[in-house]
């Protein structure tokens, strides 16, 4: 089961423009340096069914112009355990017509075997605009970058 830690209805730091933001708990990335590990145990927080009418009415808000999702990581679920409910949040961010922005310590390539083999291929595709993504590494760690905090991480744009 999938659970949340925390949504903001307004947020301006991750990503562009005002965004609903959430946050997924759960996450076994383990990066050294990490500087939320209070979000990795993913049996803490709310369940996504309870979070669900309060994901709706804040992207329903025309103020709001895109979602992040962030954790812990968001694609925790997708390798470990019950993957339905990753599904269902990306599919009901993206019903809203607004930019999903999605925060995960997996790469790219690691996300898309792992998508092979679930037999959902465009998942990424079809729900996310743009993916940061890759493990948090001490050793590229750069402060100026935007959005993500080492060099190795990337932004991706997924439908370019
Ligand atoms: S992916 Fe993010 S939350 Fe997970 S260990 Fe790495 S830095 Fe921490």
């Amino acid at each position: 089961m999938l659970n949340i830690l925390e949504i903001k209805q307004y947020d301006v730091i991750n990503g562009p423009g005002i965004r609903c933001s959430i946050w997924v708990a759960g996450c076994n990335n383990h990066c050294e340096g990490c500087w939320s590990k209070h979000t990795w145990n993913p049996n803490q927080g709310r369940p996504l069914k309870e979070c669900i009418p309060e994901i709706k009415n804040y992207l329903n808000n025309p103020k709001v112009t895109g979602v992040s999702i962030l954790g812990g990581d968001p694609f925790y679920h997708l390798f470990n355990g019950d993957y339905n409910d990753v599904v269902t949040l990306l599919m009901l961010c993206h019903s809203y017509n607004k930019p999903v922005w999605v925060w995960t310590g997996y790469t790219k390539e690691e996300i898309d075997k792992r998508l092979q083999e679930l037999r959902m291929p465009n998942l990424l595709t079809a729900f996310v605009d743009v993916l940061i993504d890759g493990r948090f590494d001490i050793t590229k760690k750069d402060m100026n970058l935007k959005w993500r905090g080492s060099s190795n991480q990337r932004i991706i744009e997924l439908n370019k």
